[in-house]
């Protein structure tokens, strides 16, 4: 550990692989990884008490710079003590940097994974007929907020001013999020943007470090893209490792952008082959066991993802043996549990039947429920990855539970 209370201890590895386990030092505690980080997007995961989500097994919360700056704005969050004492949430957070969710207002995508790239390659496309409410320029972002249309505008200074009144253990550098339908062409002249912004971020960042005297330290993740071209990940992951500017370098990297799901694993494996191996990596927005098991196969320590909770709150369950939706007729007479191998708060003391109740009465309760059930699936699956990697039963491990997950079904769109 480094004497500011942030580092990275290696644990065990996968037999010539990337993968390992470890453990996540942060000034509110530690993380063992590999991780599943629960989404609390707006300092709060949705329908559930911090308590609960602790109770679950989750070990720390993402929320997101962006979306907090607009609401209730960062100085507020500031003010009442960071993000942790204001949600009341005293184990270690993240914060992302907003530039996912400032450039999908440019581009309108939703997701940037399990995106069919097939003959889509024009940066026309992704805009066309979309009214634009983001440009990017060389300095930054400007934008249109979501919730009234005012004007506002990310730049790296920005972004780093705002995450360190958020005051989370963990921070995103600020880059330029492509999509696969972006062409080589672009994808170049991004990543140069990116670098050049990551070595902005690391100066701010520096900076209010120095200023900010008193408060824990903040640990500042450089953001590996590239999309899926093996040369320009491996020389984005390179050249963020080795950046240092001010004697300042990245505590951790995280894997952004666009990813084809199909080519995930080989993709987080270029990037984490250059990556220095005594510093986290994050995965940004996976959750589907199949993608979890490639990522950590492929040397990838935490992610996120707001998948799991999202889906409770339209009665979709995770279950060993897939997915399935509460609020079908399959359900309604149904008094086993959602999923009888399931140790959650829910599994305990409800039945598919009262949740089946619950969705068709749209009671609030249900999503509750749901959510509940499906973070602590997710959470406790990456558990059990991680414990696998510890006795060596990872490969085992992993063809038993997608067997039965997938069963032979075509794989559950996420
Ligand atoms: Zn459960």
């Amino acid at each position: 550990m480094t004497t500011d209370g942030f580092g990275f201890t290696p644990g065990a590895f996968l037999d010539g692989a990337l993968g390992r386990s470890g453990v996540i030092h942060t000034p509110h505690g530690d993380i063992r990884t590999p991780a599943f980080i629960a989404v609390g997007t707006k300092a709060t995961v949705k329908a559930v008490l911090p308590e609960t989500v602790s109770e679950l097994g989750a070990q720390a919360v993402l929320a997101n710079a962006y979306h907090l700056y607009l609401q209730p704005g960062s100085d507020i969050v500031d003010a009442a003590g960071g993000l942790g004492a204001f949600m009341n949430w005293p184990g270690p957070s993240f914060t992302d940097s907003g530039g996912f969710q400032v450039m999908s207002l440019g581009v309108g995508f939703k997701k940037v994974l399990a995106m069919d790239a097939t003959g889509l390659a024009n940066d026309d496309v992704i805009a066309e007929g979309k009214n634009r409410l983001a440009h990017v320029d060389d300095d930054g972002v400007t934008f249109t907020s979501h919730l009234n249309g005012d004007r506002h505008r990310f730049t790296p200074e920005v972004s780093m001013r705002i995450q360190h009144e958020l005051g989370a253990d963990i921070m995103f550098a600020f880059d330029e999020c492509t999509t696969l339908m972006n062409t080589r062409g672009y994808q170049e002249s991004s990543l140069a943007r990116t670098q050049a912004w990551a070595a902005r971020c690391l100066d701010a960042h520096a900076q209010l470090t120095r200023e900010r005297v008193g408060k824990p330290y903040q640990a500042l993740f450089g953001v590996v893209q590239g999309a899926q071209f093996e040369d320009l990940r491996r020389k984005a992951a390179r050249d963020l490792a080795e950046l240092e500017v001010d004697g300042t370098r990245f505590d951790g990297f995280g894997i952004g952008g666009a990813l084809e799901k199909e080519n995930l694993g080989t993709i987080v494996g270029w990037v984490n082959s250059e990556l220095p191996v005594d510093k986290p990596r994050h995965l940004l927005g996976i959750s589907e066991p199949d993608d979890l098991f490639a990522a950590v196969a492929a040397g990838a320590d935490t992610f996120d993802c707001v998948m799991p909770s999202r889906v409770a709150r339209n009665a979709a369950i995770y279950s060993l043996d897939g997915r399935f939706n509460v609020n079908t007729a399959r359900s309604r007479r149904d008094f086993g549990a959602l999923d009888p191998d399931c140790d959650c708060y829910t599994c305990a003391n409800y039945s598919r039947a009262y949740l089946h109740h619950l969705f068709k009465a749209k009671e609030m309760l249900g999503a509750t429920l749901a959510t509940i059930h499906n973070e602590r699936f997710t959470v406790r699956l990456v558990d059990q990855i991680r414990e696998s990697i510890e006795s060596g039963d990872f490969h085992a491990f992993r063809g038993e539970f997608l067997g039965r997950f997938y069963g032979g079904r075509t794989r559950t769109a996420p």
